[in-house]
């Protein structure tokens, strides 16, 4: 049996980083823990004059744990953009035979999912921090180095601190400091393309529509905004991207007009343009004794299908309610048996994905002698209802596998 109140170190303030420490603090055992979270840099604050440039599609199951949260309903009231079909394409012709169309109205669901800046995220839920007392941010925290202890984690900071805990969650993005300094070993490849990220203005409204197109270089989405503009996420060959990246902004919207096949009308103006190397990486291992890699820092995934931050969303609810549990058992919550319960039911699912992911983008990176058998597949899938939902409540976070992942602690307490 542990004395003294664990503290729970997560070191990165991204969302997921932020959402393990908002639920470990309002949980059922937040009179029985700290959390710290130690951040490098400022955090981004949301404005209400300007869309920020990093969204995400947020599937219903990141909704629901926003809303256990009690966030949601402020998301809401500041700014999110439903979508209530999905439209994917090939070819020239968006509205050709074997484009696929996703409704949600054909599964009951009033949405598919809502579009959501990254910086309101992570500003509700810093304020949501800010009023609870057994929880801590600490801004300008860069952590340089980490010492794993038989009792404890020590962590040393850039601005010279340390901070000691039972555990170290490790949300501190793809290029993970924490898994670099414990030299845990990491599986990926590098896609060789970078993804174009900007917000459009188009003559024909987006309908509340995700528009996604595959071209040989990479896909287009186009996600609708509350504005009406349009998110664009464009992945291209590496070298193709930098050319656009630093074209002039009247030739990028042509490339753009002619990528889009005018499925929104003419592309009308473009904000400023930013790139995103993309890779798919998977840590060997999600843990080792007190420490825990949750979010990009564990997998990072090919954004075609929107999915990394619904995934990281996931761990972090997974991860959160193994040390909960832990807690009320009295365990040590850094143990690895502990934290090892964390990764058998996470790695398996993420691991699905991933390879899911990779399978499409490979699939659409396959020369035009495959188009037709793609558009064979595409057609037979459109016709296919329960395909379709099964593919739809995949995205939505709410297939079976999803559903059993997601135990609330709150419910739980409940219960
Ligand atoms: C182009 C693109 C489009 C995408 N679209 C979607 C989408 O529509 N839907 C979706 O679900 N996902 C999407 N994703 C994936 C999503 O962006 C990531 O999965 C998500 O941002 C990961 O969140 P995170 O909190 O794990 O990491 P991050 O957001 O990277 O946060 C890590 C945090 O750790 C901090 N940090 C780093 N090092 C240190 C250190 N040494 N000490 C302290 N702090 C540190 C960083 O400053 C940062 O705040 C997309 C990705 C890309 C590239």
């Amino acid at each position: 049996m542990q004395r003294t109140t664990p503290t729970i170190l997560i070191a990165g303030a991204g969302t997921v980083g932020l959402a393990v420490a908002a639920l470990l603090a309002t949980g059922r055992c937040a009179d029985r823990l700290r959390v710290q979270v130690l951040e490098a840099r400022p955090l981004p604050r949301w404005q209400a004059e300007e869309i920020h440039l990093r969204v995400y599609a947020l599937s219903r199951a990141s909704q629901q744990l926003f809303e256990h949260l009690d966030v949601w309903q402020k998301i809401l009231a500041a700014r999110a953009s439903p979508y209530r079909r999905m439209h994917v394409w090939e070819g020239a012709a968006p509205f050709a035979a074997n484009a696929l169309d996703f409704d949600s109205a054909d599964i009951g669901e009033p949405d598919l999912g809502h579009i959501v800046e990254d910086n309101l995220l992570r500003s509700v839920l810093a304020a949501a921090l800010a009023s609870l007392p057994n929880a801590q941010i600490g801004i300008g925290a860069a952590l340089e180095a980490v010492e794993v202890g038989a009792r404890g984690v020590t962590v040393r900071l850039a601005n010279g601190g340390t901070l000691e805990g039972t555990a170290l969650l490790a949300a501190d993005g793809s290029d993970s400091a924490v898994r670099r300094l414990l030299d845990l070993p990491l599986r990926g490849v590098s896609y060789a393309q970078t993804a174009i990220v900007a917000h459009a203005a188009s003559t024909l409204p987006h309908r509340q529509t995700a528009w996604q197109r595959f071209l040989p270089g990479g896909p287009l989405a186009l996600l609708p905004l509350a504005d009406g503009r349009s998110s664009i996420v464009w992945s291209l060959p590496t070298a193709e991207a930098e050319r656009l990246l630093a074209a002039s902004g009247t030739d990028f919207l042509a490339s753009l007009q002619a990528a889009s096949a005018g499925v929104l009308g003419e592309l009308t103006s473009c904000t400023q343009r930013v790139g995103f190397p993309l890779q798919a990486t998977h840590a060997l291992h999600y843990c080792v004794p007190r420490v825990a890699l949750v979010g990009d820092a564990a997998h990072t995934v090919h954004p075609l299908a929107g999915q990394g931050m619904n995934l990281g969303l996931l761990d972090a609810a997974c991860l959160a309610a193994v040390i909960e549990d832990a807690v009320a058992a009295g365990e040590d919550a850094g143990d690895l048996k502990v934290l090892r319960r964390y990764e058998r039911q996470r790695k398996g699912d993420n691991l699905k994905m991933q390879a899911a992911f990779d399978g499409l983008h490979r699939l659409f990176q396959l020369p035009t002698w495959a188009a037709p058998v793609r558009a064979l597949g595409m057609r037979a899938v459109n016709g296919m209802g329960p395909v379709k939902r099964l593919l739809m409540e995949q995205a939505l976070g709410l297939s079976a596998g999803s559903k059993n992942r997601l135990r609330w602690s709150h419910a739980e307490s409940q219960a």
